[in-house]
């Protein structure tokens, strides 16, 4: 690959994993590797600058603002920080900072909280916005969520007009009860409290947030008045931050010394494991506000402050198993059981070991000592086996020749890759060839009945493994047919979660085409692919008949992905389950195709939040009757549909003598 190649599979690669972490709360990769693929692209571009771009992921601060909330445009831009990931590079920094303004130069030492950055505006004391940083411009309005959290103050100690930034992050407390409670229900685990506060932060259901336990830190203040009192330094800021009633970034240190920073950052670095809280680094900042203003800043983060990344913590433990796990699309996946060890704050006992190919590269051995990592995934990995500590001969690790749940046939599978919606991407993959596998039937159940699929709310792990157990399923379609009666016989099932069952079975007969599609687990196939071949063929019938040809003229399309769906529905499994939905009354088509003209000329704009309904429904209802929606509120607006904290949009509509109606009113109009 030559390096215009590299640099351009780099952006790719970098885009679509800031994507997972940013937009959908849910990396694939660890921080860790995200950081350096980063900057091999940063020393790329720097070297190469023929290949400059201005959409590269270096010129851009984080992710995008999701359309699910209202945008708010930030008055002072929320930027990112420069990465230094050794105490050289730091030192280079300050002395850059020295020669440029001033010898005496006094720098402040924070810990780099490890959760989404927010602003937070009060107006005359009270807090009126608070909002994600998004693109760094524009973030997301997440006000009515903010306010559920308790260490933010809804009312400041002065009547000032101030805007804040802090961190929003997840105590690792709160992040074990969350999960525990996940586990519990069969639902997918939190990636890390990072993922897990941006994902909470973002709920469309305040309550819900509220449950959550989150809590911040103010690291910054962003413009307005301070009110009262001489403010020079940033520590003056945050000095004044804290009389003001808001929670401050603990200040490490605040010296002009090279060396006393340096220690403050490695005493950090070794308190780490010790926190209540994840950090990802310490942030080194110039203390004075007039040098910052006299450094000003880069093309999205400041030239006068810099975060030293902390390699991820490692620490020594004993291999005691290796157990194989069987995914959803047959996928086999070694992980290692190890001696409980502490590791970054929480106590780890398992790990992953990726595939085969890793295990053989690194020689990896039961009842070897191990080095662990915890590189922002759930799972930890195992970096390496200490062959020194291997006192005894240990017998070479292989994988199971049948499936280790059903005894089924293996094959290796080499042509998988990332994009194929993240399950099945590690080359020479081990994957039993067996459909009716046990371990991939529930995982594929889990699948079909998952948020993005068909919905099925509090259908998982747990669940699917009872109804097996009780032969009340076999295959996906069968959910439709469980009577509240045989839900009510399981063990710890009542009336109540009987009821929900069937309810939620119900509703989701009317999930649409796209997450029919999805559902069905096709592979290569994620969401996006499937709502674009629901708008091409418009229904389960019409993608019986489709070919390779009729599927590679959609965008993005290619010979692999089409061969797979020909495939899939090819197959008489896949005919049996169809049928089984559709005499179940599951819906096989399109809605486009119950287009209608009702709401021809009209204009809608959404506002606020509306129960049980997330906006993006809301606004599909009204697309489908022909009626247009819309982000900002003017007099062509025919209505505003409000839910509960609606904003701005609100006021303006109440302003302009816009028809407002709220989500019973605009059911009515759409005859539901
Ligand atoms: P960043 O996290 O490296 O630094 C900027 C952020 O630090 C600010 O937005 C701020 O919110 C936060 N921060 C915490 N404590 C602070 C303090 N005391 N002072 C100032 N700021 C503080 O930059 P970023 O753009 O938010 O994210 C990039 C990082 O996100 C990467 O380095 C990577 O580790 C991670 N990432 C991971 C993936 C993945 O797939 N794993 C993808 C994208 C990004």
């Amino acid at each position: 690959m030559d390096i215009k190649e590299r640099i351009s599979h780099l952006r790719v690669l970098i885009k679509y994993h800031s994507k997972r972490y940013y937009e959908n709360d849910a990396p694939e990769i660890s921080d860790f590797e995200y950081d350096k693929l980063f900057e091999e692209l940063k020393s790329l571009e720097a070297e190469n600058p023929e290949y400059f771009d201005p959409t590269s992921p270096t010129q851009r601060v984080g992710g995008a603002a999701l359309d699910k909330f209202e945008k708010v445009k930030h008055e002072v831009r929320m930027g990112s920080l420069t990465d230094v990931f050794d105490f050289d590079s730091l030192r280079s920094f300050i002395r850059h900072v020295k020669e440029e303004v001033g010898e005496d130069t006094e720098f402040s030492v924070e810990p780099k909280i490890d959760g989404l950055s927010v602003s937070l505006k009060y107006e005359n004391g009270i807090l009126t916005v608070g909002a994600t940083r998004g693109d760094g411009n524009v973030g997301e309005d997440v006000s009515a969520n903010i306010k559920t959290i308790r260490s933010i103050p809804l009312e400041l100690t002065e009547n000032v007009d101030i805007t804040v930034r802090g961190e929003v992050y997840m105590p690792h407390s709160s992040f074990d009860k969350l999960n525990k409670q996940k586990e519990a229900n069969g639902e997918t685990l939190w990636a890390n409290p990072r993922n897990a506060a941006a994902g909470s932060l973002r709920c469309l259901d305040s309550k819900e947030t509220a449950k959550r336990g989150l809590d911040i830190f103010v690291f910054n203040y962003q413009t307005g008045s301070l009110g009262e009192g001489k403010i020079e330094t940033h520590k003056d800021t945050i000095e004044k931050i804290q009389k003001l009633g808001f929670k401050p970034i603990p200040m490490l240190a605040v010296t002009s010394s090279e060396d006393e920073i340096i220690d403050a950052v490695k005493k950090l670095g070794e308190d780490r494991g010790s926190l209540s809280y994840d950090i990802d680094g310490a942030v080194i900042k110039v203390n004075s506000l007039e040098k910052r203003r006299e450094m000003g800043e880069g093309t999205s983060t400041p030239k006068w402050a810099v975060a030293y990344k902390y390699p991820p913590e490692q620490k020594k433990t004993k291999l005691l198993d290796i157990v194989v796990q069987v995914g959803r699309t047959g996928v086999l996946t070694p992980n290692a059981v190890l001696e409980p060890v502490k590791l970054a704050g929480t106590t780890v006992s398992k790990a992953t070991l990726h595939n085969i190919d890793i295990i053989r590269e690194k020689d990896i051995r039961i009842g070897d000592i191990v080095v662990v990592q915890k590189a922002g995934d759930i799972i930890p990995e195992v970096v390496e086996s200490v062959k020194a500590e291997r006192k005894t001969q240990l017998e070479l690790y292989k994988m199971p020749e049948c499936c280790p749940s059903c005894g089924g046939e293996l094959t290796y599978d080499d042509a998988e890759s990332f994009i194929d919606d993240g399950e099945d991407f590690t080359l020479g993959a081990l994957r039993c060839t067996n459909p009716a596998c046990p371990a991939q039937l529930v995982r594929n159940i889990e699948h079909f009945a998952s948020k993005k699929a068909m919905n099925i709310d509090g259908v998982g792990g747990k669940i699917i493994e009872m109804l097996l157990e009780n032969a009340l399923i076999s295959d996906p379609a069968d959910l439709y047919y469980i009577t509240k009666e045989q839900i009510a016989s399981l063990e710890r099932m009542g009336e109540k979660s009987a009821s929900n069952f069937v309810s939620s079975v119900e509703t989701s007969k009317n999930a649409g085409l796209g997450r029919l599609i999805y559902a069905l687990g096709i592979r290569h196939i994620g969401e996006v692919a499937s709502n674009d071949l629901a708008s091409k063929f418009g229904s389960v019938e019409a993608l019986y008949s489709a070919t390779v040809e009729d599927i590679t003229e959609i965008n993005d399309f290619g010979e692999i992905m089409a061969r797979s769906v020909v495939d899939f529905f090819k197959k008489d499994t896949t005919r049996a389950i169809i049928d089984k939905l559709k005499a179940a009354g599951v819906v096989m088509e399109e809605s486009k195709k119950e287009l209608s003209s009702e709401f021809e000329g009209l204009t809608f704009v959404l506002t606020g939040t509306l129960e049980n309904m997330t906006r993006d429904e809301a606004a599909e209802l009204i697309k489908a009757r022909g009626g247009k929606v819309s982000s900002s509120v003017s007099k062509n607006t025919s209505y505003v549909v409000a839910g509960e904290a609606a904003g701005s949009k609100l006021t303006k509509a109440q302003a302009l003598g816009v028809n407002i109606i709220g989500k019973e009113e605009l059911l009515k109009m759409c005859g539901i």
